[in-house]
């Protein structure tokens, strides 16, 4: 079992601050979906989360011990991390893309042992890539390249998955498809963290909303608790009607 939690993060940047006082145990086995408007903190806090920035202050525990303590290496075996902006320079085939989620295993895509290649073949599967395996990746759509990098996070097959705006560019059955292999990843005990933009899939796949905004968390908790008319109001600064904990309408 892999336990991931931020305690008591800052981070300032020029005198400004960016994270403040953020508390995050991520539970073990859910998933989380991290909202707020646009500047809230979010990827902050999860490149925090990953160990690529540095807090200010507070800390982030990988199974109890400060996450700076662990090698690049383990890190990457324990958290999955799909960034926000995802360039990829080279015009390589979709297949060693994916294939670079098995880099801490020390694979390399022309080298992958039995074990690599079945956990690329099976993500390039559940995201939906089968057909498009060979094609270079320069020559796909936004959408198809996002679930190649979605594929990659996946392929690395990692306790921990923080995903940063995972459905960005996605049409609507790819959404859903994505956050059908996020369900299916917590129930077999995986621990996941995405940042959504979408409120009403949050809400629908959501085992815990943790609402953000100004680099604070305001509120935390399952959707059937925390999504109302209020927390919309504070954090996103819409009008919102909620019945039978789903968005009905938004207006400013
Ligand atoms: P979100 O992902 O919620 O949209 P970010 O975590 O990307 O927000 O950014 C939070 C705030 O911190 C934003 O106002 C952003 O402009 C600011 N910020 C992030 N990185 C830096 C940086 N390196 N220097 C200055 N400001 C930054
Ligand atoms: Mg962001």
């Amino acid at each position: 079992m892999t336990r991931l939690e931020a305690r008591n993060i800052y981070r300032t940047q020029k005198d400004i601050s960016i994270l403040s006082n953020v508390s995050l145990p991520l539970q073990t086995g859910k998933l989380t979906c991290l909202i707020g408007p646009n500047g809230a903190g979010k990827s902050t806090l999860l490149r925090t989360m990953c160990g690529l920035d540095r807090p200010t202050s507070g800390e982030v525990l990988l199974n109890e011990q400060p996450i700076q303590f662990l090698s690049h290496r383990e890190r990457a075996r324990l958290i999955g991390y799909l960034p926000q902006s995802r360039p990829l320079a080279w015009p390589i085939p979709v297949r060693d893309a994916v294939a670079l989620g098995r880099f801490a295993y020390g694979a390399r895509p022309e080298k992958l042992s039995p074990k690599d290649a079945q956990a690329v073949d099976q993500a390039i599967h559940d995201c939906g890539l089968t057909a498009l395996q060979h094609r270079a990746t320069n020559t796909l759509s936004g959408g198809e390249l996002s679930r190649v990098h979605l594929a990659r996070a996946f392929a690395g097959e990692a306790p921990v998955l923080i995903a940063d705006e995972p459905l960005s560019a996605l049409d609507p059955k790819h959404q859903l498809r994505v956050m059908n292999l996020f369900r299916d990843y917590t129930a077999k005990g995986g621990t996941a963290c995405v940042v959504l933009h979408d409120i009403s899939i949050a809400a629908q796949f959501a085992c815990e909303l943790v609402w953000m905004k100004s680099g604070k968390i305001l509120a935390s908790g399952p959707p059937q608790e925390t999504l109302t008319s209020v927390h919309m109001e504070t954090v996103f600064e819409v009008q919102a009607e909620i019945s039978d904990g789903r968005l009905r309408d938004l207006s400013l």
